[in-house]
């Protein structure tokens, strides 16, 4: 370090804190990059790699790269997404007033969950920055979305606890966490995180250190709450830890994050990933689109944030029939007034993003754009609260309470002009007629910009010379001509600079005239940024309120949104209550429906219950939409009771506290595991967890293994779930086995359904009705050349096939001889062997002492 001179050892001094992020080390209009920062900058992001010292050998120099300062953004927010953390350090003096070296700190440390700019924001989706803190017997969790103030957490006991953990890691889906030892040395709390949720996941126990959390909450949430919580160690660890990482990378005071919400498991459905990603909840499994989600068909949101609310009932789908109720008056109530509808949604179109304006505005990094954009959209609030002055449902009339921050408006719109520019440093903020003296320097400056035209005019004619008026930093106010005309010029100039062509000079009167602007401009600047400052900190001070309003925005938008949908739609409102029922008449599947433009949805019914109808075995052909009538009985529930219109004729929805799913193949193969193992070690943890009062959707059971093993497999499952003593779940059951649908007669309260299908010749038809009753069989030959399988093959099937059902074969898969291939027919099973065998050799390579042992072989096989 010795031989560095003064800036490098200030800036070794500043890394060495910060080994694990990129350091941004601000010098001058530039971020720097060194060493091996530098390399790892200048591949990632495609800079040009540099030195500082040019003079050293080659091996000792400095690499450095740098990017300007004002577009940062873009390249923190690539570095981010490769998942590196960025620590941006300032210059914390004013560099023409320093004496020395500037002095430089760390004003913030940017990660993927902990980032507010609106450029490296999705803007639909919350962004979470999580901890877990696992210990023996219990864990917690605590999530934060700095860029709303949003703050969570769940404590969860007993041997499930981490279970209900990957279920709320799932749900949240967070960009970055934060995870204790023991909780890492969780096998799938760690594939959840880094594989399939993809966040930057780092592990330690230096933040949820005991005393420093349990400090950490106090100082932040107050004595009051650390008292009522102060029995749940894991809780305050996990948020203690979050506030205390937060503190650490964002330098600020964290105001913005003032309530704490605590929730527990019995609030809201719980959903595991398998079910969210089988749901097709918010993107689809295949190419993780929202297009083709329920999301995409629900959301018809005007803002920002009335999406993400959207967003996040949709992931917590709601256990209270009255907080559901509440919702769905409320949307009933704007279903049936469009006039109010077709208004309300009208007016949320001129509302920004007032979560993170506000955000921005609390954090010190807002501008004045941001606040005219705040006042802006709480100008559209009066006209907002008239519409809903008439309203009847509970919810709307509260929401027509909503405070329309005219305090605020008026603070803003009568300091801020109307369009400031994006910097707050270089005036041009304050509207005109705010303060005198900003008006008189604005005046001076314009006036002084005409000085500068006049003394060139003048000093053209005086002189008679080919010059004009140039600025540069360094010299400030210059007159320049070229070299060929700067011999005799008048005694008043004062030569300042040659260069090849021209030749640059200054007068007393440029200087002056030159310190008056620069004053002007400077104190302006200062003043403008002053009062802006001022008005930011009033605007904080009245964040709650501006943060309650807006999300009394998103609510009304979010309610819109699904009334929207539900009137376009032509869905119906669902009657939600505590029986164990689900009755949905004329079901369709939101997504398919509305995905489908040609062919009309074929709507069927669904009858679930505690009873009789505990268990429904559907069979029938592949694609004849057994696996879409159980989903869209899922997504019904689910829609319920987040407060949504279904897609039905009728439905009433008993509350459904968990669904599972098990459908299809899954992403699980890459792990190593065969697909059987993962199927059944789903269907292992769905008996485990489920309830009399869940909804289980079970698509194939016992397919990836032999038919025996598989039936067997399938029956027990169907016995487990159907069994009140044991689970006595409602469960939808589609297989391919149909010896299943003797079960309707065994076991109390399953019933059979099939697709239905018409048979022509040789084709089948696609009816699409669910009905009563078992399949007669599974119509795989006719599917299979549906789906264009060589005709040959379909006839040999079909040969098969009817041997199979006529008993003449007992044993799969050698069957007779195929017919008409020009093969001689031995009849046999072992003849049959022999003949296989026959065909598999190569004479070419058989050698003379093979073929005399292959043929005893062969022959000993004929004797058996
Ligand atoms: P299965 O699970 O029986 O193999 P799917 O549920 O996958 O069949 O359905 C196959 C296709 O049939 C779906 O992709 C969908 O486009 C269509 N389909 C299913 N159910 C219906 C319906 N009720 N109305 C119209 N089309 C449907």
């Amino acid at each position: 370090m010795a031989d560095n001179t003064p800036m490098m050892q200030q800036y070794l001094k500043i890394k060495q804190e910060l080994p694990d992020c990129i350091l941004f080390f601000r010098l001058g209009d530039f971020y720097e990059m060194f060493n091996e920062d530098a390399l790892t900058a200048s591949k990632e992001l495609e800079l040009t790699l540099t030195t500082r010292d040019r003079g050293k050998p080659e091996a000792e120099r400095t690499p450095m790269c740098g990017v300007p300062y004002h577009s940062y953004e873009s390249y923190v927010a690539r570095l981010l997404a490769k998942g590196y953390k960025v620590a941006i350090c300032e210059q914390t003096e004013d560099p023409a007033l320093a004496k020395g070296l500037v002095s430089r700190d760390i004003v913030r440390i940017i990660t993927p969950g902990t980032v507010i700019e609106q450029s490296m924001l999705e803007e639909g989706r919350q962004n979470y920055v999580c901890t877990v803190f696992a210990e023996a017997g219990g864990a917690a969790v605590c999530f934060a979305d700095i860029s709303t103030g949003e703050f969570l957490a769940a404590e969860f006991t007993g041997p499930d606890a981490m279970g209900h953990v990957l279920n709320e890691l799932v749900r949240y889906s967070p960009a970055e966490a934060i995870i204790n030892m023991q909780a890492a040395e969780n096998k799938e709390i760690r594939q959840l995180l880094t594989k399939r949720i993809k966040c930057l996941c780092q592990t330690g126990d230096g933040v949820f250190e005991p005393v420093g959390a349990a400090e950490q909450f106090r100082s932040h949430f107050g004595e009051d709450a650390y008292a009522k919580n102060e029995d749940k160690k894991n809780l305050i660890a996990a948020a203690g830890g979050l506030l205390s990482y937060l503190h650490d990378t964002q330098k600020t005071g964290l105001a913005h994050i003032d309530t704490l919400t605590l929730y527990t498991s019995g609030r809201f459905m719980e959903l595991d990933y398998q079910t969210r990603r089988n749901l097709e909840l918010t993107e689809t499994i295949r190419s993780k689109d929202k297009r083709g989600s329920l999301l995409w068909v629900l959301d018809k949101t005007r803002t920002a944030m009335g999406g993400r609310l959207l967003r996040s009932w949709i992931e917590k789908p709601l256990l209270s029939t009255n907080v559901i109720n509440r919702r769905l008056n409320a949307v009933a109530e704007l279903v049936s007034n469009t006039i109010m509808r077709g208004e309300l949604r009208e007016g949320l179109k001129a509302i920004d993003d007032m979560e993170r304006l506000i955000g921005r505005v609390v954090y010190g990094s807002g501008n004045a754009r941001d606040l005219a954009a705040l006042a802006g959209s709480a100008e559209a609030l009066p006209g907002i609260k008239k519409l809903l002055a008439g309203a009847k449902s509970d919810m709307l009339v509260e929401l027509a309470d909503m405070d329309e921050l005219a305090d605020m408006v008026a603070l803003v719109r009568d300091v801020i002009c109307a369009d400031p520019p994006f910097s707050v440093r270089e005036g041009g903020m304050i509207r005109k007629g705010y303060d005198p003296e900003i008006d008189r320097l604005h005046e001076l400056a314009e006036n002084a910009k005409g000085a500068v035209a006049a003394i060139e005019a003048s000093e053209k004619e005086r002189t008679g010379k080919k010059l004009r008026i140039g600025y540069n930093k360094v010299f400030g106010y210059y007159i320049e001509m070229p070299r060929s005309q700067s011999e005799d010029v008048p005694e008043d100039y004062i030569r300042k600079q040659t260069l090849v062509n021209c030749e640059r000079f200054i007068t007393q009167e440029l200087k002056e005239l030159e310190t008056q602007l620069l004053t002007a401009r400077d104190r302006v600047t200062d003043l403008e940024y002053r009062l802006f400052f001022d008005t930011a900190q009033k605007v904080t001070s009245i964040a709650p309120a501006i943060r309650s309003t807006a999300a009394d925005i998103a609510t009304l938008d979010a309610l819109c949104s699904l009334a929207e949908t539900a009137a376009k739609n032509n869905y119906c409102k669902p009657e939600v209550d505590v029986s164990d029922i689900i009755d949905i008449k004329d079901g369709r599947h939101p997504v398919v429906e509305a995905a489908q433009s040609t062919t009309l949805f074929v709507p069927n019914d669904a009858y679930l219950d505690g009873e009789n109808c505990r268990v429904t075995i559907i069979t029938g052909p592949n694609m004849a939409g057994k696996s879409t009538y159980m989903r869209q009985t899922a997504l019904i529930v689910l829609m319920a009771q987040i407060g949504s219109f279904v897609p039905a004729r009728s439905a009433r929805i008993g509350i459904t506290d968990r669904i599972f799913t098990r459908i299809g193949a899954s992403d699980d193969l890459s792990s190593g595991q065969s697909t059987f193992m993962v199927e059944m070690s789903e269907v292992a943890e769905i008996l485990k967890h489920a309830t009399r009062r869940s909804l289980l959707i079970l698509d194939e059971i016992g397919r990836g293994t032999s038919t025996f093993d598989g039936m067997a497999i399938a029956r027990a499952v169907l016995e487990y779930c159907a069994e009140p003593r044991k689970l006595g779940a409602r469960t939808m059951f589609a297989t391919h086995y149909h010896e299943l649908t003797a079960l309707e007669n065994e076991i109390s309260g399953v019933r059979n359904m099939n697709t239905s299908v018409k048979k022509r010749g040789d084709d089948v038809i696609f009816l699409r009705k669910i009905v009563p009753g078992g399949a007669d069989r599974s119509y795989g030959v006719e599917v299979a050349k549906l789906a264009g399988v060589p005709e040959s093959v379909i006839k040999r099937s079909k040969t098969i096939l009817s041997e199979l059902e006529s008993g003449t074969a007992q044993t799969a898969p050698v069957i007779s001889a195929p017919i008409d291939d020009g093969q001689i027919s031995f009849g046999s099973i072992s003849e049959n062997r022999i003949s296989e065998r026959l065909q598999a050799i190569d004479l070419n390579t058989l050698t003379p002492i093979e073929a005399m042992n292959l043929l005893f072989e062969l022959k000993k096989e004929l004797q058996q």
